[in-house]
């Protein structure tokens, strides 16, 4: 007989597959605060349950986890974990302390199919989905090998393209919401605009926050350092954005990584001041981070603070997002699911 992994299983899958047992519907609860909330590792680490109601469940299933390759600790107290699947791929997940927060970067893929120039999981290629409970158990292992701190927010902003993993990525961010219990509100999933999942998104999907990688103001520059736009040009991400359902005090965020003489110029500055016009959002400015083989270089302080001052000046909020752990590769862009 085939077991059950109990982490394949949605909030009513592991009611039901408690019914099928002929337990009473409060062992779904046990399970479910075991597994999402203690984080157990196995059926046997459940000391609330009996040793026969174990071995019962033993039988029919088990707890699945993935295994720490590599765990790298950076100057600035970020960390980033290499986990490797079932199936021998490895994906890395990064948590980010900051102010009092304790945010983790998760993976959706492993490798990316949309190759953006300046990014090193676009270098990997695509390699495959990752599953919900994949998506998933990078939060409760990590959060079971930091215990007693606790993950606060988290980001889906580490390996691939998670609209391009539409199905799982929506299961996984109901299972984050509902089972392993951290607000809607501390979730924002970041995309490089796959326009017509961003409406569907907004239907299917617990109502988390949208983060959007726009990264240059005109066709032709994005084209050159985002494939992506060639099938959906800035023009139509934006006409998603903006039908995009926000609720009261809610933003879009787009990102914009800022490149040497590709799009760090005045006219870029004044350029997003006027294709943002309308949309309710904030902008966070990324000094590159150079991964060494390319010929995309960071712009200087001066460039990046005066870039940041337009847009200040015309109204917008914009913040330079310095990222973390390039000591370590962990910063955005160098996760290349290795070293
Ligand atoms: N695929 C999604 C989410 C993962 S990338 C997306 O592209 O949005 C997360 C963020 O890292 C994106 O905003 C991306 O533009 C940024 N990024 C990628 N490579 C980078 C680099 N070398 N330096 C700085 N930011 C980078
Ligand atoms: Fe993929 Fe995002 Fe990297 Fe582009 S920036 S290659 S979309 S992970």
């Amino acid at each position: 007989m085939v077991k059950i992994n109990l982490k394949s299983l949605s909030k009513d899958g592991i009611f039901d597959f408690i019914e099928s047992l002929g337990l009473p519907r409060y062992r779904g609860e046990q399970l479910i605060h075991w597994i999402y909330k203690k984080n157990a590792a196995s059926i046997d680490e459940i000391s609330e349950f009996s040793k026969s109601l174990r071995n019962t469940l033993n039988k029919h299933a088990f707890i699945s986890n993935l295994e720490l390759v590599k765990n790298l600790k950076s100057r600035d107290g970020t960390e980033k974990f290499l986990f490797s699947l079932n199936d021998g791929q490895t994906i890395e997940t990064v948590l980010i302390p900051d102010k009092g927060r304790l945010t983790l970067c998760i993976s959706s893929q492993v490798g990316c199919a949309l190759g953006c120039r300046f990014c090193l999981t676009g270098k990997l290629g695509f390699i495959r989905n990752l599953k919900s409970f994949e998506i998933v158990d990078q939060i409760t292992t990590v959060q079971r090998i930091i215990m007693p701190k606790k993950i606060t927010n988290i980001v889906l902003m580490g390996m691939g393209e998670p609209l391009l993993n539409f199905d799982r990525v929506v299961e996984a961010l109901w299972r984050i919401v509902l089972l392993v219990g951290i607000s809607k509100r501390k979730i924002t999933l970041s995309t490089a605009g796959i326009t017509p999942r961003i409406e569907l998104f907004s239907k299917k999907a617990p109502e988390v926050n949208l983060a959007v990688s726009l990264n240059a103001t005109t066709d032709e520059s994005r084209d050159k350092i985002m494939p992506v736009n060639k099938r959906y040009p800035i023009k139509s991400l934006l006409n998603a954005c903006r039908n995009f359902p926000l609720s009261p005090r809610r933003r879009i965020t787009f990102e914009y990584v800022l490149i040497k003489g590709l799009n760090d110029s005045r006219e870029d500055a004044l350029r997003i001041v006027r294709l943002l016009k309308g949309i309710r959002c904030k902008v966070n400015l990324i000094p590159l981070n150079q991964s060494g083989s390319d010929s995309l270089k960071r712009p200087s302080e001066r460039t990046i603070l005066e870039f940041q001052k337009i847009l200040m000046q015309n109204n917008m909020t914009a913040l330079i997002r310095e990222s973390k752990g390039s000591d370590i590769l962990a910063a955005c862009g160098q996760l290349r699911g290795g070293s």
